[in-house]
């Protein structure tokens, strides 16, 4: 037992555990204390003493003092054996879905104070504030994510090995925008995508997870499977909110059996069109895979070197999208850079 207290308090400081709970120093006092208003009881003048170094507090305004476990007993007014368990609780990673959600958060807030981000986004296409919103995306700016977490309690050691951030504790996002994924309404990874030089797409090193929003996609009996999370907004603001995204042109089989998972339903695929050829061969391979499976699918051939989200920023609009074609589906033709082009073909 004392061998499991002393672990607990090397592992978690008084000062940690304090701030951890929203305690904020108002001042250094002598001697290397910090001083702030007591959490134990109610004052306006600062009387709680807190030594990093002995871990240990005391209040000179209700005259209470201890240690970390003193100190939980206190605040939670537990008994000493409960207040042990709780600190063990406390110590216990927390599941990497509420860490990815907490990072969600902090760079939503970013992408508003960095008007880069929001440039970005609009350089793509995507202007409208509530799919931006819809979709949780957000701005890693670069350097402030780890104090911001560790502000919260999560150690260093977690960070790196969710690849959050480096091992110099930058954030490994950054510069880039974010698109949280989620499964069953929790975030299982991130996508981030650079804004500069570095290589374009990054995903956290773990389960991309099933479809993009597939519970709210997987309703529609005509899909829109597309390459690219940016294809994918664009084409939600644009009203085609049965579009779903496999971020990236090879479907993992979990992926493939939600596309199967309904009888009757049809896939658009709208890869991108690339130089060498390598979308048109995944379009052609999963469209064979998907038949084979009993679904219906077609592929959706935009012109030379465009994916659905250039179109858009060619100027393409809703309208071009289902202009006279609306019977095969919904989504059927784009505009090409002459505005004749029909896109589709089956
Ligand atoms: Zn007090």
């Amino acid at each position: 037992m004392a061998h499991d207290l002393e672990r607990i308090k090397e592992r978690i400081s008084l000062l940690e555990y304090l701030q951890r709970h929203n305690w904020r120093p108002c001042r250094a006092g002598t001697r290397q204390e910090f001083v702030g208003l007591c959490p134990l009881h109610h004052e306006t003048r600062p009387s709680f003493y807190v030594n990093p170094q002995k871990n240990l507090f005391y209040c000179h305004g209700c005259g209470r003092g201890g240690d970390l476990i003193r100190f939980v007993q206190l605040f939670l007014d537990l008994p000493f054996r409960q207040s042990v368990a709780h600190l063990e609780q406390e110590l216990r990673p927390a599941p990497a879905s509420e860490l990815l959600a907490q990072t969600v958060t902090f760079y939503q807030l970013q992408l508003h104070r960095h008007p880069e981000g929001i440039r970005y986004l609009e350089r793509r296409g995507l202007n409208d504030p509530a799919i931006i919103e819809e979709l949780g995306i957000g701005y890693a700016p670069g350097g402030n994510l780890r104090g911001h977490l560790a502000g919260l309690g999560y150690p260093f050691d977690l960070l790196l090995d969710t690849g959050l951030i480096n091992s110099q504790g930058r954030d490994a996002f950054c510069r880039r925008v974010i698109f949280p994924c989620s499964q069953r309404g929790r975030i299982v990874n991130l996508y981030g995508r650079s804004i500069g030089g570095a290589f374009p797409h990054r995903l956290l090193p773990r389960s991309k997870g099933g479809l993009f929003a597939w519970e709210s996609v997987s309703s529609f009996s005509m899909v829109i499977l597309v390459e690219g999370l940016f294809d994918l907004a664009v084409l939600w603001q644009a009203g085609f909110r049965n579009t779903t995204c496999a971020i990236g042109t090879q479907l993992t089989p979990a992926q493939l059996a939600q596309l199967a998972d309904q009888p009757g339903r049809s896939i658009h695929i709208a890869f991108d069109q690339d130089e060498n050829q390598a979308g048109q061969k995944a379009s052609y391979q999963l469209a064979l895979r998907l038949k084979s499976a009993g679904i219906q699918a077609r592929i959706v051939q935009l012109p030379h070197g465009h994916d659905p989200n250039s179109y858009f920023i060619a100027g393409a609009t809703a309208a071009d999208f289902t202009d006279g074609r609306a019977r095969l589906g919904g989504w059927l033709r784009a505009i090409a850079k002459g505005r004749a082009e029909s896109a589709y073909r089956r």
